[in-house]
């Protein structure tokens, strides 16, 4: 059996991306949420309407323990199962100021970015290289590509994510499991909802926000097996703000 495991998948881009894995290619859905739970069972609902099977599996992405324990008990009771594609989804952005940024809005924001790519990629990786075959997909940001005011946490997380795409993308290559970024610029969804859409849209050269299908579309293509030669890349998907 091969899945497909989307972090933060629940709500917003990392719903679309699972909706749209589910649709374009024959993955089994492995659907990881933190705390919504709700959202989790209606994203879940609406991937097994598409025919494709959906498995919840809730853990913090941030919290090494909670994250190995909660995939080897699935490894356990789905000894067959074999994760083939594993899209890093999950952030959150706690804004501020650097010189009024607490250690709390500093390093939960690292801790889900950063922290959370080691902690749910090194449950995966040596299944990847034993079957010589992956794909891992990274969504980054604009933000951790051109360094975001207001946002140096959250910069500091994507762009490291960003270089550790790069730097395991050659260590792995050699296995055929390729390994990718996505940097999204702004897109609609919740983490978005409260920012001024018509006054930033002005700078944006398409002059609207993204949609989430629009990233997910992306994904896809570096999940299947067309995108077999593409490793170590960051592709902006941000309406010509920044490229
Ligand atoms: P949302 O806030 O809409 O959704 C966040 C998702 O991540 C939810 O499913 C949430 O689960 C989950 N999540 C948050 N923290 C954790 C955690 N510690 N462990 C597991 N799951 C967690 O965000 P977006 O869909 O907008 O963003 C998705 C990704 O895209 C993020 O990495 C974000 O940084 C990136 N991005 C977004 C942009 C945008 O404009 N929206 C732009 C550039 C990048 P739950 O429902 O349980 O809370």
């Amino acid at each position: 059996m091969k899945y497909a495991l989307v972090t933060g998948g629940s709500r917003g881009i990392g719903k679309a991306i699972a909706m749209k894995l589910a649709a374009d290619l024959e993955y089994h859905i492995l659907l990881n949420y933190h705390s919504n739970t709700e959202a989790a069972e209606e994203t879940a609902k609406l991937i097994e309407d598409l025919g494709v099977n959906c498995e919840l599996l809730k853990f913090d992405v941030a919290n090494p323990e909670a994250t190995k324990k909660a995939i080897e008990n699935w490894q356990i009771s789905n000894p067959d199962a074999v994760v083939e594609v594993l899209v890093n989804n999950a952030g959150i952005t706690k804004d501020g100021l650097f010189m009024w940024m607490g250690e709390e809005d500093w390093s939960s924001v690292i801790n889900t970015s950063l922290n959370g790519f080691y902690n749910v990629t090194q449950q995966f990786v040596k299944g990847m290289l034993q079957k010589r075959y992956g794909r891992i997909i990274n969504i980054v940001s604009l933000s951790g590509v051109k360094g975001n005011p207001g946002q140096v946490n959250y910069s500091a997380a994507k762009g490291a994510v960003i270089s550790a795409t790069k730097a395991l993308a050659q260590e792995i290559g050699k296995r055929k499991v390729t390994v990718n970024a996505v940097a999204p610029g702004f897109i609609t969804s919740d983490m978005t909802a409260d920012f001024d859409e018509k006054t930033l849209k002005k700078m944006i050269p398409m002059q609207r926000f993204g949609d989430a299908e629009e990233v997910a579309d992306l994904v896809s293509f570096l999940a299947s097996k067309k995108a077999s030669y593409i490793t170590g890349e960051v592709i902006n998907i941000n309406g010509g703000l920044y490229s």
